[in-house]
């Protein structure tokens, strides 16, 4: 069988592989975007929270704090050329993250350990007293004692969000064309270019392949593959009563110690109505079971954090494998030695955050455009940086073909 040729290859489809499929072909590139799932964006990007990040996950706040405030500052634009491109509507809520602390013991950490690295931050972080924060969302526990706001965190549904790549990918403005479900198994890289073959045997040749294939990435990065791994995350979805727009207008985290156990309770509104709710933090664990144990925990940690939305009916629920490296920053730029095998993978829990940037650079490398602005910030996410130890890496589901 000939095989199929282009300039690049891109091994997954999820908001990563798509966003760089995009970036790329619009500046009249060949692509081949390969992913194994039915459709596109069914891995880690269909189960995200949606929030844009500034600095509510430790790995904000450390290196990777000017990646992030480049992807925060083109956000807009980016999301934008998408939605011109697919004419699919990305609803954005900004009023920021609101972040409480439930007793003085929490309110104490936030002050003396977490508020000086927000302030170190690119970003705005504005002190809360109780009444400010509980003005700012009601539905708040009586037992908040304080908290900040973190005013230029954005969120939106990753599925919709996903719709709106899909077609910007599919819209045959540019030249990209897509396998559905069809898995690659092997990846080849030489002097004069890539080869990926696929599992019925088909193969694709082109100058260079990006693998951006989630927490399967390390089946074709051979060096890294022992940094990466599989972090699970569960969440679900509730409807207030009648709620037709966004139940909530900031999206809302604790960090709650009780009963000898600790729970990290993080609500996502929807312009629909909904809210979604979460969320779990497993590393290491390959699988994408729901289990009652972890519904219960997020229920518990809602509860105490705003006891109301504990008692709003459940809609899905769902578990993601979110693509973990071990320092929970992105690995981007070439992994071979030719040049021609380009990382973009292990995001963790940033990938929605990131996407933009994460485009923006790898076309930079693709395009050989790189100027001195994305040379600062490829440096971070360099893959020859030196990793810390992993944990062993467990067995991993098959990708999502039939979901
Ligand atoms: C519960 C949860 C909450 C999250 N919340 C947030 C959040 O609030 N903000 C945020 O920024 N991020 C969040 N994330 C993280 C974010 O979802 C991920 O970082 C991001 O989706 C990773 O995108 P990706 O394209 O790298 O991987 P994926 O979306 O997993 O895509 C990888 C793709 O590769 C394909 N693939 C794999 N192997 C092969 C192969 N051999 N051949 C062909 N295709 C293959 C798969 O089919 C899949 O479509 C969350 C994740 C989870 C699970």
């Amino acid at each position: 069988m000939p095989a199929e040729t282009c300039d690049v290859v891109i091994i997954g489809g999820g908001v990563i592989g798509c966003a760089i499929a995009h970036r790329v072909a619009s500046r009249g590139t060949s692509v081949v975007l390969v992913d194994a799932g039915q459709r596109l964006g069914l891995g880690a990007s269909d189960g995200a929270m949606g929030g844009i990040l500034t600095q509510t996950e430790p790995s904000c706040l450390g290196p990777l704090s000017s990646v992030i405030k480049r992807s925060r500052d083109i956000y807009p634009g980016w999301l934008e050329e998408i939605q011109a491109a697919s004419g699919v509507e990305v609803p954005v809520l900004d009023g920021g993250d609101i972040q409480v602390a439930l007793d003085d013991d929490e309110m104490r950490r936030l002050e003396s350990k977490v508020l000086p690295q927000w302030q170190n931050s690119p970003f705005a972080v504005v002190q809360l007293s109780a009444a400010e924060a509980r003005s700012l969302e009601p539905l708040l526990s009586e037992r908040v004692v304080g908290g900040f706001l973190l005013p230029e965190e954005l969120a939106l549904d990753p599925r919709v969000l996903m719709a709106a790549l899909t077609g910007a990918v599919l819209s045959g403005r540019t030249p990209i064309r897509v396998l559905s479900a069809v898995r690659a198994v092997d990846l080849r890289t030489g002097p004069g270019g890539v080869e990926v073959e696929l599992h019925d045997g088909r193969r694709v040749s082109a100058d260079t392949a990006v693998v951006a294939a989630g927490h399967l990435s390390g089946v074709f990065l051979p060096h890294h593959s022992a940094y990466l791994f599989p972090i699970k995350g569960v969440a679900f979805d509730v409807r207030p009563p009648g709620a037709v727009t966004y139940p909530l207008r900031h999206h809302v985290f604790a960090e709650i110690r009780q009963d000898g156990r600790e729970y990290y309770p993080y609500l996502v509104p929807r312009y629909d109505g909904r809210v979604a709710v979460g969320v779990t933090y497993e590393e290491n664990v390959g699988d994408v079971t729901v289990t009652a144990a972890a519904i219960e925990e997020i229920r518990r940690g809602v509860a105490a954090l705003m006891p109301k939305a504990a008692t709003w009916p459940i809609g899905r629920r769902w578990a993601g494998l979110r693509p973990g490296s071990a320092d929970h920053m992105p690995i981007l730029g070439p992994v071979d030695d030719h040049g021609r095998v380009l990382a973009a993978t292990g995001h963790s829990g940033l990938g929605v955050t990131l996407a933009p940037v994460t485009a923006e650079l790898v076309g930079a490398l693709v395009d050989g455009t790189v100027g001195p602005r994305e040379k600062e910030l490829l440096a971070i996410c360099r893959p020859d940086r030196p990793f810390p130890a992993a944990p062993p890496t467990p067995p991993v589901s098959p990708p999502p073909t039939a979901r």
